[in-house]
């Protein structure tokens, strides 16, 4: 039977939590460990016996929801990986040919949030943008994959965004003129949600519609048929950099319709709401910076 994951909190603790028809039932009254991070131990057993579980007591609907894996072991980001997001930056040519997969990290216990009013703007920034992204989430330990075998690696997919501050990704006075951790690596800003949805469900992951809106004005919306390098590819090409571990995360890029081509930004008590098809959709507030 179908099934996703959530977390929600209870008397102000993380309580996780699986989803099958609109209902959420806590995972130890299914007789799996207590949080979503800890199927990951033994993701291909536990997605077994959550499939044929039959829980009886459903918890009250009116429980906040979290980020529904607390949390990540890595969570690796693709950049510039659709082609229309690559045009709109100033890149001529994507032709997959003359691109190259580039990967940065966030930091998964300060960066990772639920929906609600979680995000707080970065320190200093005048220059806050929104990317929509699909997330990945690894069942089994990947190294040196084949690409025909990558995506039997995956466990789930949930919904991510991907803040950055565009003003601290630049540093032209560098060496190196771009610098990742300032642009990308502020708390709260890689919120994820509403759910885990088993890779088992997603039939086709290169044909998945998203879509992202602020304070109700669409930004963007384009399907993941428009990537660059596949989410197998992807996975592979990490994977011959580093052993990927059940639980890590990956960001898999972002469509069109960024803020920074147009110079609009991010401010405080803006909404941006995510929607990626067959995955879920979610929403934050952007809270003052801090
Ligand atoms: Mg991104």
């Amino acid at each position: 039977m179908n099934f996703s994951l959530a977390t929600v909190e209870r008397n102000g603790a993380p309580l996780g939590c699986m989803q099958r028809d609109g209902r959420l039932y806590a995972l130890a009254e299914c007789g799996a460990p207590a949080t979503v991070a800890a199927l990951f131990e033994d993701w291909p057993r536990w997605a077994a016996h959550l499939a044929s579980a039959t829980p009886q007591r459903a918890l009250p609907d009116s429980l906040p929801l979290l980020a529904p894996l607390l949390y990540p072991g890595k969570i690796l980001c693709a950049g510039a990986n659709y082609h229309a997001h690559c045009r709109e930056m100033g890149v001529a040519d994507t032709r997959k040919e003359t691109q190259r997969l580039f990967f940065f990290f966030k930091p998964p216990r300060n960066a990772v949030v639920g929906p609600g009013a979680t995000v707080r703007k970065p320190l200093g920034t005048q220059k806050m943008d929104w990317e929509i992204e699909l997330a990945a989430v690894i069942g089994t330990r990947a190294r040196n994959v084949r690409v025909a075998d990558a995506l039997d690696h995956v466990a789930a997919y949930s919904v991510a965004i991907d803040f950055s501050a565009r003003d601290f990704n630049v540093a032209p006075e560098t060496f190196y003129k771009l610098d990742w951790v300032a642009g990308k690596g502020h708390d709260t800003c890689c919120p994820m949600g509403p759910r885990l949805v088993p890779a088992s469900q997603i039939p086709d992951v290169q044909a998945l519609h998203l879509r992202l809106s602020v304070n109700g004005e669409t930004k963007q919306d384009d399907s993941t048929a428009d990537m660059i390098f596949s989410v197998a590819e992807q996975i592979s090409t990490l994977s011959r950099i580093m052993t990927l571990d059940p639980g890590d995360v990956i960001l898999t890029g972002t469509p069109a319709g960024v803020g920074a081509p147009k110079g609009t930004f991010l401010s405080v008590g803006d909404v941006v709401e995510v929607e990626i098809e067959r995955v879920g959709k979610f929403s934050v507030t952007i809270q003052p910076e801090g």
